[in-house]
């Protein structure tokens, strides 16, 4: 008899969030995790760059997580949002609190859209935080997911029904151009909905990224995703399961069809009734299974699942704090550099190329310390592959951009950073094992969204029997959540 019920592959969020779910119902648990530390991608930057608006409160509700020290904003707290010409102004969720300078029909605008974000949320969100229905042998439980949620549509009633339907496949650049004039205004709310993705504002069905974003969009982390890592982990102490840090995974266990286990670099062989994998798709299937394994139809999909990295990285030591240029009201803690739509568009155009942006769009983090500030977050959009090849130039070339824009906004920056480092989508994939440097282990287009990576895998179960999957490229896309951790751990039944 083997030790463990499950092992779990990858001690990101969501290998965390299985092993810990798995192990809150009864199973023996084992979690193996390739580098020295856990946490994943979500440990990057110190673990402070992420949007952590998105945690699930479904996830954090079942493990407990604020026993475990996890703490949440008391509020929304804002994002500075500059084009680096105009008054910079705060966004906020609450219409009440924006500042519209007498400009009503903005106003108005913002009212209507925050409403109508009001009204489907319930539905989004039923259909992210539940488990996919299984659409090629639909069971009861898939039939009955797919009434309720037809039902749930009808009860939005008949305009908002048919706004919903209407708008979804839509770019994310008309969609609110029907709201909005504001140019900045527009591309500060659509840039959350396009990091990761190999889409601009002008791409068909990319409002949907951006609903199913605001929708799932709760408080921010205290401290960011580092806290979410370090809860998880606690938890995971209460819940017994076994963590091995520094041991990567070569290979599953085949015996048939049936995964029965995994092999380590180290050579020992680790057998269990299940195995749950947390790397993305393309690493899970084309790498980490012995070839001729997979039925070639499968196989087909898995290949052509897209995972286009198209984020990089920042992070910006600054040992005093900073002073801005145009007064801010309250302490900063977001910042959002866009632009008008077309800046945005043709920020995300040069990817295409191999090119890097001449004025990428930024969403960063200020994590004030004793005497100074860590700034981190993402640049937009970054090539995995870049013309040339030459990737410490893209580094560099990069970094000095990112400061030249920030120095148009905070005084005191240029001179006095004592450390940059810039992490490209190739980095993430060195460092992190993820395919293509695709943060989210696969774009969120609209084809990716609704089966998520292939329609065999839509109950986190796989082809192979005992195999499941439990990554970010699994369903729900897009967002730093946990459910796919805990909606894969809730489907098993061993
Ligand atoms: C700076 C930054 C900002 C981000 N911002 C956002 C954001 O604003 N919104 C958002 O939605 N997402 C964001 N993301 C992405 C988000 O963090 C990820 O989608 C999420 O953390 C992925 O979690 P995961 O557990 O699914 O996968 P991962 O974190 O990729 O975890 C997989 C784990 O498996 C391990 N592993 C791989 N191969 C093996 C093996 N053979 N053996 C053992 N272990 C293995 C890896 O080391 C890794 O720890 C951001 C990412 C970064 C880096």
């Amino acid at each position: 008899m083997s030790a463990y019920d499950a092992i779990v592959v990858g001690a990101g969020i969501n290998g965390l969030t299985a092993a810990c779910t798995l192990a809150k119902s009864g199973k023996r648990v084992i979690l193996l995790e390739a580098r020295s530390e856990a946490g994943g991608v979500a440990s990057a930057l110190n673990g402070s760059a992420l949007d952590t608006a998105t945690l699930s409160e479904k996830v954090v509700n079942h493990l407990s997580l604020k026993s475990y020290g996890l703490k949440f904003y008391s509020s929304d707290p804002g994002v500075l949002v500059s084009d680096l010409e105009n008054e910079p102004f705060v966004l906020y969720r609450a219409p009440e609190r924006m500042r519209f300078n007498d400009r009503e029909c903005e106003a108005a605008g913002y009212r209507r859209y925050r409403t109508f974000i009001t009204r489907i949320s319930a539905l989004i969100n039923e259909l992210r935080e539940n488990k996919p229905p299984n659409l090629i042998s639909p069971d009861l439980s898939s039939v009955a997911l797919l009434l309720k949620s037809a039902l749930r549509l009808r009860l939005l009633g008949k305009r908002d029904m048919t706004e919903l339907l209407r708008v979804a496949p839509m770019c994310l650049a008309d969609f609110l151009y029907e709201y909005f004039e504001s140019e900045t205004l527009i591309t500060a709310l659509a840039l959350p909905a396009l990091v990761g993705e190999w889409a601009g504002p002008w791409s068909p069905g990319t409002a949907t990224n951006l609903l199913l974003y605001e929708c799932a969009r709760g408080l921010p982390v205290e401290g960011g995703s580092q806290e979410i890592i370090r809860a998880l982990l606690k938890a995971a102490e209460d819940y017994g399961v076994t963590v091995k840090t520094d041991c990567r995974v070569k290979s599953f266990e085949t015996d048939g069809d049936r995964v029965c286990g995994v092999l380590l670099e180290s050579g020992k062989a680790l057998n269990s009734k299940v195995v749950f994998s947390s790397p993305d798709p393309k690493t899970t299937f084309l790498k980490l299974l012995p070839a001729g394994v997979l039925e070639s139809d499968f196989e087909w999909k898995i290949n052509n699942f897209r995972q286009r990295g198209t984020t990089a990285f920042i992070s910006i030591v600054l040992p005093e704090s900073p002073r801005f240029k145009k007064p801010v009201a309250d302490r900063v803690d977001f910042i959002r550099i866009t632009g008008t739509v077309d800046e945005l568009e043709q920020a995300f155009d040069p990817v295409k190329y191999g090119e890097l942006p001449e004025r990428p769009a930024l969403d960063l983090q200020l994590h004030h310390q004793n005497n100074g500030v860590f700034i981190a977050g993402s640049v937009n959009f970054v090539p995995y592959c870049i013309k040339g090849e030459d990737y410490q130039a893209a580094r560099e070339q990069l970094s000095a951009t990112v400061i030249s824009m920030l120095s148009e906004l905070i005084d005191n920056l240029k001179d006095n950073i004592s450390e940059t480092k810039v992490w490209l989508p190739v980095d993430l994939e060195s460092e992190f094992g993820c395919s293509y440097g695709n943060l989210r282990h696969g774009e969120a287009g609209l084809d990716q969204i609704l089966v998520r990576p292939a329609p065999e895998c839509a109950r986190y179960k796989t082809p192979l029997k005992g195999l499941y999957i439990c990554g970010s490229g699994a369903h729900p896309a897009g967002a730093l959540s946990g459910l796919q951790g805990y909606l894969a751990a809730n489907c098993c039944n061993v």
